[in-house]
């Protein structure tokens, strides 16, 4: 089968972290997606994948050369209760590529079938979740927020049991790696230290090698994955994006989005909202995101420990839970400072007013949170406020104004606005077109809407027609340029469909 230059470290450097597996064949392999440009990133041979070979291959009935494909074990924290044993129960690792940047990624297979982790599931995916996987990922790769990707998705052409069956599928997904937070709870639950040890020292050399066989490195990862973090989780913030189920399995040492399940994005801006049905506490509600990043993050600390502390020696214990505790206490601030930097471009500020002084740092806060405030308020949309705060900077506030029921809050809000923008720079051409033209481009006119999104899917799993996933894929891959004939993707949800619409989990 096709060669794909794998270069498989995993499977060659951590023997006893994974099972060896194979795929369960499907009975009737049909490519659904194909994401050529991303088979030409990777180095693949992207004419022949999107052929008769890549249905084969992406359904799992034939390796690619070279392919090496394991089930990766795994823990995690589950809405807050300890698993000690998820692992890979449907997905496999084939192998990992260099692609043309230099970059190490995984390709992994979702929905492939039983692994020895599979406990009570199937192992099967459905091609619903499987395409919403794509839909999402791929607007939030285009909105520039880190993510794993979908390659291809391949349906199977057997039924999968959910609450009634539905067709099953195959995707593949690319990542930066697949190490997750569970993945270090794993060893260290079990005390296996020599594992933990080579599992950070794997993790080190991938994501952050210049700490390599540095004294203190398992403390700078923590550092390195919190830095990470915060910036993840301030770009989602600052797109609306909820990603419904934040357990410490599908947290990526990476730093990037990772297991697109109950996710959804926000509409009208509400810090309690939840769409996933299994989320009865609202714990990842949008607002909770950060405080949950912390949470998760304190668990991995608590798996370093013992790599930097004699457990015999009480002294060095302490040094080493202060020094974790040093770095979780930073978060808050290390995600204050990516949510600012983030706010500033979506308010049209190039922080070029003493973007260090302390008082400005808490006024420009205050600007955005004020903002949203209002749009808590009178349940505004949280992307068109935005997107028509950039038309606001170019002289038409009209647009905006519609969108608020009691516009004069707005007005005094704008009158502030304009006053931090004279501060910021003197206007930029007339009516400061240069300042709206970067706001566009923080602020995006598309995002992946759940009416449309669900549409799409509809008609792929239930009509097996894919033109409407096609097209919202399609203006999913501009979201920041606006074109007339793109216009229903960029409307919001009736409000009463926002206010029953529920994600599911189980996918
Ligand atoms: P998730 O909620 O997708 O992050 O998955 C949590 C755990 O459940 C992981 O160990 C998955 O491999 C496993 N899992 C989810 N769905 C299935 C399934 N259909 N069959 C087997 N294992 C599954
Ligand atoms: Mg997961």
């Amino acid at each position: 089968m096709l060669p794909f230059g794998f270069d498989n470290t995993y499977a060659r450097d951590l023997p006893g972290l994974y099972v060896a597996w194979k795929p369960t064949p499907a009975p009737a392999p049909q490519l659904l997606y194909f994401n050529e440009a991303l088979a030409t990133e990777l180095r693949l041979d992207a004419p022949a994948l999107g052929g008769p070979e890549g249905a084969a291959l992406f359904a799992g009935n034939a390796l690619p050369d070279g392919a090496e494909p394991i089930a990766q074990a795994y823990a995690g924290h589950q809405f807050g209760g300890f698993s000690p044993q998820l692992g890979d129960g449907r997905a496999l690792l084939l192998g990992e590529v260099i692609d043309r940047a230099g970059r190490r990624r995984d390709i992994a297979f979702k929905g492939s079938g039983r692994t020895p982790f599979s406990r009570g599931g199937d192992g099967r995916a459905a091609v619903g979740p499987m395409l919403r996987e794509v839909l999402i990922g791929e607007a939030m790769h285009a909105l520039g927020i880190p993510t794993t990707r979908a390659l291809a998705v391949a349906a199977t052409g057997e039924p999968v049991r959910r609450d009634r069956a539905l067709p099953g599928a195959v995707l593949t997904r690319v990542a930066a790696s697949h190490l997750r937070v569970g993945t270090f709870q794993y060893f260290a639950a079990r005390g296996e230290l020599d594992k933990l040890r080579q599992l950070a020292d794997y993790a080190i050399a991938r994501h952050d090698p210049h700490l390599a066989g540095t004294p203190e490195r398992h403390l700078a990862l923590l550092k390195a994955v919190a830095t990470r973090q915060a910036a993840l989780i301030a770009a989602w913030m600052n797109v609306g994006f909820i990603h419904g189920v934040m357990n410490t399995d599908n947290m990526a040492i990476s730093g990037e989005t990772i297991d697109y399940g109950p996710c959804a994005f926000m509409e009208a801006f509400d810090p309690e909202a939840v769409f996933s049905s299994i989320d009865h506490g609202g714990r990842y509600a949008y607002g909770n995101q950060p405080r949950i990043a912390r949470w998760n993050l304190a668990r991995l600390a608590e798996t370093l420990l013992p790599l930097m502390a004699d457990a015999e020696d009480e002294a060095s214990v302490q040094r080493a839970v202060a020094q974790v505790t040093e770095v979780i206490d930073a978060f808050p601030a290390l995600y204050a400072e990516a949510l600012l930097q983030g706010r500033r471009a979506k308010l049209g500020l190039s922080a070029a007013v003493a973007a260090s002084d302390t008082a400005s740092i808490a006024a420009d806060m205050a600007l955005a949170d004020d903002f949203l405030a209002m749009l808590h308020a009178q349940s505004v949309d949280f992307t068109l406020a935005w997107r028509r705060l950039a038309n606001a900077a170019a002289g038409d506030a009209a647009g905006l104004r519609a969108l608020f029921a009691a516009p004069d809050a707005l007005d005094a809000w704008l009158a502030r606005w304009r006053d931090r923008c004279a501060l910021d720079a003197p206007a930029d051409g007339p009516d400061d077109i240069g300042r709206a033209e970067r706001m566009r481009l923080a602020n995006p006119w598309i995002i992946p809407r759940n009416h449309r999104v669900e549409e799409a899917l509809a008609a792929a799993s239930d009509d097996g027609d894919l033109g409407p996933f096609d097209r919202l894929l399609a203006a999913l891959r501009q979201p920041h340029d606006e074109a007339p004939d793109l216009a229903r993707y960029a409307e919001p949800a009736p409000a009463a469909v926002t206010a029953c619409y529920q994600t599911y989990c189980g996918t």
